[in-house]
């Protein structure tokens, strides 16, 4: 087996359903990589993205990581006894020569490829991407049929947002969802009071909604807001101040007794290290949200997850950000809490599928070979869009 070709292309996702909203032009690369195997009669072609909520990574792949993998000799890529592409030796190969440190942004570039590789694996085996995870990883633990997922959106609303966000979260519940997040800290603090009251009267119950301030706070508004939030017993608060400020971050999770959340925008192991050492998280309760793609792909997930656990943490505490099918599989093989979707924001991934059924706060998982993007017509239509 041998790649043949590694295409990318940037794409613009927007946090609202209707993309004419503006939310800060973020954009996302597509990947497509295609191989000279053929399973069940089609060429085998992996498909991945930088999952969303920043910017895409061209540069960085065209310059770096996609001439190592096309330069790299064949069987460098592949397992040694069952010839099968490893994702995991691809990663070896696109991160040979990079210097430690200056994570930046170059985990993004990495974990679009990776994703993609991963693709290949799975339907080079033609299984399911997470049969082939949890078999390769050895958990030895049955993968579930379902996993727990919750919709991630709740974005301020520019117009009649009290109205907007309250028909947004009725339309989770009437999707299946029970779990929902929304955002905070855009606004002052009793602002967002209100706003949060009028989720919550959606959803069956105040410990159903978390609520994510984007890392707008600095420590007096972030001790304010866990002061006020604490009495209304919400399922967590996300992502509380700049996610390098792990002084700060410790502070406020010193005064808030209910759950805390963070890791959405720590790329490395050795940030999620610095997070765990100083960030006054608690393995008792709080939650662990690092994006498997923004990680450096799942080999640097992987490494991330086992530090972690050998230090105390549950995998249950791990929910990871995204809501992409990729995290679905990697949630499901390892055991993970569950999974963020994202419905009705960064078209065309917002939907998981509509072949996926969701009920009482869980997905199906996909049991095609591959990740699955081929379930979805509008990822499809965006990847062959954007590499006709
Ligand atoms: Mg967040």
């Amino acid at each position: 087996m041998r790649i043949t070709d590694i295409r990318e292309r940037s794409t613009p996702v927007s946090r609202y359903a209707d993309p004419a909203l503006r939310s800060g032009d973020l954009t996302t690369s597509l990947v497509m990589v295609t191989t000279d195997a053929v399973r069940a009669g089609r060429r085998v072609t992996g498909y991945g993205y930088a999952s969303v909520g920043r910017y895409a990574q061209g540069g960085l792949m065209r310059e770096r990581f996609i001439p190592r993998l096309l330069a790299a000799q064949p069987d460098s890529l592949l397992d040694a006894t069952s010839g099968a592409l490893d994702p995991r030796r691809a990663w070896d190969v696109m991160m040979a020569g990079e210097k430690p440190g200056g994570h930046g942004e170059r985990c993004v570039a990495v974990g679009a490829l990776d994703m993609a590789l991963w693709d290949i694996a799975a339907k080079m085996a033609e299984e399911p991407l997470h049969t082939v995870l949890a078999r390769g990883l050895g958990r030895g633990h049955e993968v579930p049929a379902r996993l727990r997922i919750y919709a991630g959106g709740g974005y301020r609303y520019p117009h009649n947002d009290l109205e907007r966000l309250a028909d947004e979260m009725r339309r989770f519940v009437d999707q299946g969802f029970t779990h929902a997040k929304m955002k905070i800290g855009g606004v002052p603090i009793e602002s967002d009071l209100n706003r949060i009251e009028a989720a919550m009267r959606q959803l069956p119950a105040a410990a159903h909604l978390a609520v994510d301030a984007m890392n707008a706070y600095d420590v007096e508004m972030g001790l304010t807001a866990a002061a006020r939030l604490a009495p209304l017993g919400l399922w967590w608060f996300e992502d509380i101040c700049d996610p390098h400020d792990f002084a700060a971050q410790a502070r406020v999770a010193s005064t808030y007794a209910r759950p805390v959340a963070a890791g959405e925008a720590l790329f490395s192991l050795p940030e999620a290290r610095l997070l765990d050492t100083h960030g006054g998280l608690r393995r008792d309760r709080d939650f662990l949200l690092f994006d498997p793609v923004h990680c450096y792909g799942l080999t640097g997930y992987l490494r991330i997850i086992e530090h972690l656990t050998q230090q105390g943490w549950p995998r249950s505490a791990f929910w990871p950000h995204g809501g992409h099918l990729f995290s679905l599989h990697i949630a499901a093989a390892l055991g993970l809490g569950g999974a963020e979707v994202t419905p009705f924001a960064f078209h065309p991934f917002s939907q998981l599928s509509d072949r996926l059924r969701i009920s009482e706060g869980h997905v199906d998982l996909p049991q095609q070979s591959g990740i699955g993007f081929e379930l979805n017509p509008d990822i499809m239509q965006a990847f062959a869009a954007a590499f006709a």
